[in-house]
């Protein structure tokens, strides 16, 4: 593994299909390019794989899991994920720059936050692999009964671009813990660190077809991955659009479905919160990796007795967010993913206008130097006067575009922050803690945050409320998702059963 360097744009990287255990190519030979966000030059070359390769992939994820993989000690499994974590460790400044090359996330996210994760997930799952276990129960007469929990089998997992190598570990690392065999789907804009990680899976030692990487399209590779017969799980993140179209694919064999889907969350600022910190703590809940979050705090809900100071505040900070190279230390926000993303937020901004919100700050793209002007920058944006049920209060934008919405009481507040499709999560910022309490309460949303945003952490769940998806990432519940629980009864009587006559 190398760091991209300077004259790579002009060279693009190249990547094979990894399944069974090999490099190879696509059965139909296409492949597909993906540009780095920042220049828009060709990053890499990628195989596209299709409906052929997926079921190529399967075949290899049963014949492992029914031979070596399905064999293996739960104390090796473990084994295998921790230093599987030890060698994402030692590359990860590679990986991080390979992330930022191909999602455009500044650096200091990548190396601070993505990998660091990354490697907390397999490091914490490896533990778990030897305390997966049953129970007894206590059921009356003479019988003995017990639980088993077993793997599913075959788990075929299609994750997004926003966070390409951690949303591979939040899924990877779980699946593989409880015993299961995985084929997985990167998103088509960010292959590259999936890849990449491919090879320090075979470093470590895993069995062939223990796990496939299969890069390529939603429609054709991940369609085919979603609906086929011969899995047993489909695990998803991504947009609610796309996570409804993965549960009507694996409906018809009625596969195990787990969805981590879209968001639109309330950040909170009450009227006696600790103002600078939660202007802080709202910029990061939006401007975090360009606002490509499942989770941004969206609908800034603000107290009206201080909107006035706090937008103005805000709105003077978000002018100073550094905006450009994302390889920059110093830089806050990198490019949007794709020109596709840049059209949508710029989109939102004119449909924002035609509802009648302000723009704050914003609204545009930045000027930067010469190498970045092909790259899809957009400035931290600010919405005011908006109304929570306006399309930009509403609907995903996935960009570092904030729509400030004034709340006069509690109730006020509450029936809005819950006006929405999604249930992904919350901000709270209050010094009240009985209110900061209650409110974690009422909100429907998998996680709250309170006088913080954006902390996670492997071993505590994640998932979504309402339209926001079905089961929870990490921590015990993850696991929950990758077992199947087995009832076995003994009698211990040892009569016969005389219910039909003896
Ligand atoms: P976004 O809209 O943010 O790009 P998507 O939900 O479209 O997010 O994509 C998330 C993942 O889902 C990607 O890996 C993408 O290729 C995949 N995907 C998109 N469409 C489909 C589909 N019809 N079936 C299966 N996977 C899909």
């Amino acid at each position: 593994m190398s760091s991209p360097q300077p004259s790579e744009s002009k060279t693009p990287r190249k990547y094979q299909l990894f399944i069974d255990g090999k490099w190879v190519d696509a059965e139909s030979g296409k492949t597909f390019e993906t540009p780095n966000p920042a220049t828009g030059e060709t990053l890499a070359e990628v195989a596209e794989a299709d409906k052929a390769d997926v079921d190529k992939a399967v075949v290899a994820a049963r014949k492992a899991y029914e031979g070596k993989w399905g064999k293996m000690s739960a104390r090796d499994r473990g084994r295998l994920l921790y230093k599987l974590s030890q060698l994402i460790e030692e590359h990860s400044q590679e990986l991080a720059e390979l992330e930022t090359a191909d999602n455009g996330k500044p650096i200091r996210e990548s190396q601070y936050v993505d990998l660091p994760q990354v490697v907390e997930n397999f490091e914490y799952f490896a533990g778990w692999a030897t305390k997966i276990e049953g129970e007894t129960i206590p059921v009356p007469g003479q019988m003995f009964n017990y639980t088993l929990r077993e793997p599913l089998g075959v788990c075929g997992q299609i994750i997004p671009w926003n966070f390409p190598l951690l949303m591979a570990a939040w899924k990877l690392a779980p699946a593989l813990a409880a015993g299961n065999t995985v084929v997985l789907k990167p998103a088509e804009q960010t292959p590259v660190g999936i890849m990449e990680l491919g090879k320090l899976f075979q470093e470590a030692g895993f069995p062939d077809g223990v796990v496939n990487f299969l890069p390529g399209y939603g429609e054709t590779a991940g369609a085919a991955l979603a609906a086929h017969p011969g899995i047993d799980k489909i695990a998803f993140t991504g947009s609610t659009e796309v996570g409804k179209l993965i549960a009507r694919a694996a409906s018809d064999n009625l596969t195990k479905v787990s969805l981590e889907l879209g968001g639109k969350a309330p950040n909170i600022i009450f009227a006696d919160a600790d103002i600078e910190q939660a202007v802080n703590g709202a910029m990061m809940g939006i401007y975090f990796n360009q606002g490509q979050v499942c989770c941004a705090g969206s609908r800034l809900f603000v107290a009206a007795e201080i909107k006035d100071q706090f937008l103005e505040r805000l709105t003077e900070k978000s002018k100073n967010v550094k905006v450009g190279n994302p390889m920059d230390s110093g830089t806050h926000m990198g490019p949007q993913v794709s020109a596709e993303q840049l059209d949508r937020i710029k989109g939102y901004v004119d449909i924002a206008r035609g509802e009648g919100a302000t723009v704050l700050t914003g609204g545009e793209p930045p000027q930067l130097d010469e190498e970045f002007q092909k790259g899809y920058f957009f400035q931290p944006t600010i919405f005011g006067e908006v109304k929570n049920q306006m399309r930009v209060a509403q609907e995903e934008i996935f960009g570092p575009v904030v729509s400030a919405i004034t709340f006069e009481n509690e109730d006020d507040l509450l029936k809005q922050a819950n006006e929405t499709i999604y249930g992904l999560s919350a901000g709270i910022w209050t010094k009240d803690i009985t209110r900061a309490h209650r409110f974690a309460k009422a909100i429907h949303a998998g996680t709250v945050w309170i006088n913080t945003y954006n902390m996670f952490n492997a071993a505590s769940p994640f998932g979504g409320f309402k339209q926001s998806g079905y089961g929870r990432e990490m921590g015990r519940h993850a696991l929950a998702m990758y077992t199947e629980v087995k009832s076995v009864w003994i009698d211990l009587s040892g009569k016969p059963i005389g219910w039909f006559g003896k």
